[in-house]
């Protein structure tokens, strides 16, 4: 016997979701119903179901919204979408966010299987020939430290099907509002379509043993990563140094660790990995300007400054924006586009020699 399908069904009509769950139980699936949809990220990290039923239309969001949020979380999940009337505008607009089918109420139960199973098919098929989705832990001593030095790295995960978490050690409480700061972390985050592990540890004075270690210990045995990307050691903020340092003694078993640049890196930070983010600089630009209460008092959150950064870096790698990686240690392949500094280099010699007179 196969696994059993798991379906989630967000509707906020309760009569609905109550026959539609009959149904499908019967033939052995698993289902979980919300009538609330903003329940529904939550949801598709805790049940990670094969399919997703959905209502056209429910208070405060539209299952379009809805589709995006829910492919944010989990990619490529398969979304039917339910609707009472047989509107072209609506049929349209869901098309366009690419909903996998229609069901006109009232439903069918006999259309609803055919099709539930067979979207169900596709997906894990189509997931079991893919490679292994790479769990991603991305450290920060502060709100917005990861965003800035590898929020485009981050995105990119994401795309590629990923699960990708931030781990954030201090609440930022010496750059303004722990609360103001708490929040923008999370909306970030959710942006993101990231979890966020935040911790309390006194701003400007992390220490670089315990509890640090001790933290970051704990989230590396609760969630796993594969990747891990953390402040560099050549930075000016004794937090971000104190960080760098109690992060690789507690992933030292972790496949891949490399360091992102910070706003405070100094001229010591020494990339060897140069990650295209082309088509994503424009999102992690959104993602650093989440943290409102820093966009006023810092330049590193200056659309311009991120871009600027992205295109220097992008003279050592491909495309036009970069984010640069010290490398620590990879014992395996990292993103795609990453470039050794040494091949650029190798590379420009060449062509400068080319050019030599003979
Ligand atoms: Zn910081």
């Amino acid at each position: 016997m196969t696994d059993p399908y798991r379906v989630i069904v967000v509707e906020d009509d309760p009569d609905v979701a109550f026959y539609i769950k009959t149904i499908l139980t019967k033939q052995g699936c698993i289902v979980q119903t919300f009538t609330d949809p903003s329940f529904a990220q939550q949801a598709m990290r805790l049940y990670e179901p094969d399919v997703v039923i959905t209502d056209i239309e429910m208070p405060g969001i539209t299952g379009i919204e809805l589709i995006e949020k829910v492919r944010a979380v989990r990619p490529g999940t398969p979304v039917i979408v339910m609707t009472a009337h047989v509107s072209v505008d609506y049929a349209v607009d869901a098309l366009r966010a690419n909903a996998d089918e229609f069901l006109t109420k009232p439903i069918s139960s006999s259309d609803l299987i055919a099709v539930v199973a067979r979207l169900a098919e596709e997906f894990r098929s189509a997931k079991s020939s893919m490679p292994d989705p790479e769990v991603v832990l991305a450290i920060g001593a502060h709100p917005d430290d990861v965003e800035i030095g590898a929020g485009g790295i981050l995105l990119t995960h994401r795309a590629a099907g990923d699960s990708v978490h931030i781990l954030t050690l201090s609440r930022g409480g010496r750059g303004g509002h722990v609360s103001d700061r708490q929040s923008e972390a999370f909306v970030a985050a959710e942006m993101l379509g990231a979890r966020l592990h935040l911790e309390d540890l006194p701003d400007t004075e992390i220490s670089e043993n315990e509890p640090t270690v001790g933290i970051i210990e704990k989230v590396v045995a609760d969630i796993r990563p594969t990747v891990v990307y953390v402040h560099s050691d050549h930075d000016m903020h004794q937090d971000h140094r104190a960080v760098h340092k109690a992060a690789l003694l507690a992933t030292r078993n972790v496949r891949s660790v490399s360091c992102y640049q910070s706003a405070s890196a100094t001229v010591d930070f020494r990339p060897n990995r140069f990650v295209n983010i082309d088509g994503w600089l424009e999102q992690k630009i959104e993602l650093v300007q989440a943290h409102r209460s820093q966009v006023q008092v810092s330049r590193y959150h200056a659309p311009e400054f991120l871009a600027a950064t992205a295109r220097y870096w992008a003279r050592f790698g491909e495309g036009t924006a970069c984010e640069p990686l010290e490398i620590v240690r990879d014992s395996g392949d990292l993103s795609s586009g990453a470039t050794d500094v040494s091949q650029a280099l190798r590379a420009q010699r060449n062509a400068r020699a080319r050019q030599l007179p003979q």
